[in-house]
């Protein structure tokens, strides 16, 4: 079957590699879509993401072809998501109700962990079915399902936040995360949501996912937004969904007093936090990874009831051979969609 290996940075091979077949308790499911997503651009374009070999792809959906002796959770011919978390399901955090941040689902992650084979192929076999398939329900059709990580990652952090109906809220960055992210926080009850993005392309998709206002996290931009939280001196929650230092000081400057900083972005960059002028404001500072499989779970339904809206979400369908030509559009800015959709099997 053909796949998408990953060398190295700018090093995609279109390879010919064996069907998987499906041991006892595992599955092979026959891929429809895989996103592009974010995490990968980033290997592909920057050194140290992925220093290992594998066959990218940890956002696909598609139809159960194959079940192991013993498997139950799935059967031949169900639609389904395969992706993260590739929880252990035995460790302390999987057994506390945070499988999120299993110590051992990375190497596991199917398209992540070294020498995994992700999505970027026609079958992808999951070894974890259990952990790592969601049925999608009757009626969501694929297109919808194929969000469920982008999505997942803001409906994730705003359920860890402190958000209480009638709070504000404010987000940085309007990327697919972001606007996961924005329409949460709507959805959660936040009276107003300020949102920033530096590329004014995104603002418009930002008013769509539900933000009251969006700004660019300019001078003057802040300072609008500083004389909207003026009641409270700053925003109740602020999300800093860029993945930058820049935004992440943008957050902080506007959070209110006891109020409290979701870190969702990412960035291997240092960042210097004055304790001094922070902790007189005593604010609460969080991290948020991924998310769980119940919070899938809660997402589809939603989705298909609905409640949670995917129009805003742009995508682009692509055959396989073209996903290097697609990252490279992508990073330069003349593809811009929510999420590039690999096709290794056609349409199905
Ligand atoms: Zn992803
Ligand atoms: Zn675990």
């Amino acid at each position: 079957m053909r796949a998408i290996k990953y060398h190295g940075v700018q090093d995609l091979e279109l390879v010919n590699i064996e069907k998987p077949v499906a041991g006892p308790g595992q599955v092979v499911v026959k891929v429809a879509y895989c996103g592009v997503c974010g995490t990968d651009m980033h290997a592909y374009n920057h050194p140290g993401i992925f220093n290992w070999e594998l066959v990218l792809g940890h956002e696909g959906v598609g139809v159960v072809e194959e079940v192991g002796e013993g498997v139950t959770c799935v059967k031949v011919g169900d639609r389904v998501a395969v992706g993260p978390p590739g929880d252990c399901g035995s460790c302390y955090s999987c057994n506390t109700g945070h499988p999120n941040t299993c110590a051992n689902a990375f190497p596991n992650t199917l398209g992540i962990g070294p020498g995994t084979q992700g999505a970027y192929a026609e079958y992808v076999l999951s070894k974890f079915p259990e952990n790592e398939l969601f049925v999608i329900p009757e009626g969501m059709p694929f297109e919808q399902a194929v969000l469920f990580d982008l999505l997942g990652v803001g409906f994730h952090a705003v359920r860890r936040s402190e958000l209480k109906l009638g709070d504000n809220a404010v987000i940085f960055g309007c990327g697919s995360i972001g606007l996961g992210t924005i329409q949460s926080a709507k959805l959660a009850g936040a009276r107003t949501v300020i949102a920033f993005d530096t590329n004014i392309s995104t603002h418009k998709r930002a008013y769509d996912s539900g933000a009251d206002y969006v700004f660019e996290p300019t001078e003057e931009g802040m300072k609008k937004a500083m004389e909207l939280l003026a009641h409270e001196g700053g925003a109740h929650v602020c999300y800093e969904a860029a993945g930058h230092s820049t935004a992440l000081a943008g957050a902080i400057e506007l959070c209110m007093p006891n109020g409290q900083v979701m870190i969702i972005g990412s960035d291997g960059r240092p960042f210097e936090l004055v304790s001094a002028a922070l902790g007189p404001m005593e604010y609460d500072l969080k991290f948020s990874f991924t998310y769980t499989k119940e919070e899938i779970h809660q997402l589809f339904e939603m989705i298909r009831m609905g409640t949670f809206k995917t129009d805003m979400f742009q995508i682009l369908k692509a055959p396989l051979e073209d996903v290097e030509k697609m990252i490279v559009a992508q990073t330069q800015g003349t593809v811009d969609v929510a999420r590039v959709l690999l096709t290794p099997n056609g349409e199905m």
